[in-house]
């Protein structure tokens, strides 16, 4: 155990805390039910009381969320995930709504509403993609940066009348450090000052070499206002899906990804994942980041309630102890002390390298003044 409150330690033991709070007297240790102890006080406590001490380790952490391998028959395949991304006002904005618009069935009346930062929709030709609402680029490396690869493609927007700028180049090195193939969509088409053939050179500049300049990166033409090039932008990205055989397999635990997370009024924390790999049902535990939680209600893109949600969809999970952070992965576990655990454990970790930090700054500070 870490360090830990007198009535986690009974609630963990099992026992009664005035029991807890009269062995920790019998040793000298005044404390109520709410203060903490430290790790070696509550070993003492735990072997008095006849109980175990398990430490958890990172192997322990490895050893629960480590996923079996899926065996070939295993994996079926699953829709991609895709993130528009591009420079400002180029209208990135704008194709994701374009797109939910034109291929979303409206069921309910009123039209669509969004409900969360995804969203799935179906091509023509019956294909399901993925789409990411959020991440602009910051977002991208920075659920990078905490473990969690979610984009499988990157839709490049590149406004027809101002070609490649500064966050179209950064866009580009991102992709390619992440390893995602990229189509590009030349938007804004519709205007008169439109120079797609600009943009396709322009880009040449930074190794990117579209299918009309003979490379292999796919271009298309689109307009997010008229809605031009819509459906073979839809099909273009439905084809880079095809070649890249992604997979998943449903039948196992699931892990997600936390795309955003909020703490609401009403419902308590939120977070909206997109299950990477398994199925992710009602009633299961989870370990998200440094939280914990079981699934109470699962919302889809829709704001419809589902019981499951498989590979590569979005949903909306209620049922946190705590927020997670965008990027955190979420790992089914098969107990709830399990998921507590690995949950405390990281908090901790995360504390004392803050700690840890604390301490270096102030050393360095002393050094300097010295
Ligand atoms: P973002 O910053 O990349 O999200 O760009 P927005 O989607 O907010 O679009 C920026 C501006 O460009 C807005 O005024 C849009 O109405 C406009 N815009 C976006 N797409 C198109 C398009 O296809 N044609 C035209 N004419 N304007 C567009
Ligand atoms: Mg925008």
């Amino acid at each position: 155990p870490e360090a830990i409150t007198v009535a986690e330690l009974a609630n963990r033991m099992a026992e009664r805390v005035a029991d807890v709070v009269k062995s920790l007297m019998q040793m000298g240790v005044m404390a109520t039910q709410n203060q903490t102890i430290d790790a070696d006080t509550a070993e003492l406590i735990i072997e008095e009381f006849g109980h175990k001490v398990t430490r958890v380790s990172d192997a322990d952490v490895e050893q629960v969320i480590e996923q079996v391998e899926d065996s070939e028959d295993d994996l079926k395949p699953r829709p991609p995930v895709v993130t528009i991304m591009g420079h400002v006002d180029h209208g990135k904005t704008s194709l994701l709504d374009a797109i939910r618009n034109t291929k979303v069935v409206t069921g309910e009346a009123g039209g669509i509403t969004q409900h969360i930062g995804a969203y799935q929709v179906t091509t023509d030709s019956g294909a399901v993609l993925s789409f990411l609402d959020t991440p602009g680029h910051a977002a991208f490396t920075s659920m990078r940066s905490r473990g969690a690869q979610v984009t499988d493609i990157v839709v490049l927007v590149v406004a027809a009348d101002d070609a490649v700028m500064p966050q179209t180049v950064e866009a580009i090195s991102h992709a390619k450090a992440a390893g995602v193939p990229m189509i590009v969509a030349i938007n804004k088409i519709d205007k008169p000052a439109a120079n797609p053939t600009k943009v396709r050179t322009d880009l040449l500049q930074h190794e990117v070499v579209v299918e009309q300049m003979s490379g292999d990166v796919q271009d298309v033409e689109v307009s997010a206002h008229t809605g031009q090039g819509l459906d073979e932008l839809l099909e273009a990205i439905a084809l880079q899906a095809e070649i890249l055989e992604l997979k998943a397999n449903p039948d196992r635990p699931a892990q997600a990804a936390v795309i955003e997370a909020k703490l609401d009024v009403g419902r308590g924390p939120v977070a909206t994942v997109l299950v990477q790999n398994g199925t992710l049902r009602q009633g299961d535990i989870f370990v998200v980041g440094e939280q914990w939680g079981k699934v109470r209600a699962m919302e889809n893109d829709r704001g419809e309630r589902v019981k499951e949600a498989g590979p590569s969809v979005p949903v909306e999970v209620l049922g946190l102890n705590g927020t997670p952070e965008a990027g955190d992965v979420l790992n089914v576990t098969s107990t709830e002390a399990q998921a507590r655990e690995i949950a405390e454990y990281r908090a901790q970790v995360a504390k004392d390298k803050r700690a840890a930090a604390g301490a270096a700054t102030t050393l360095d500070q002393l050094m300097q003044k010295a």
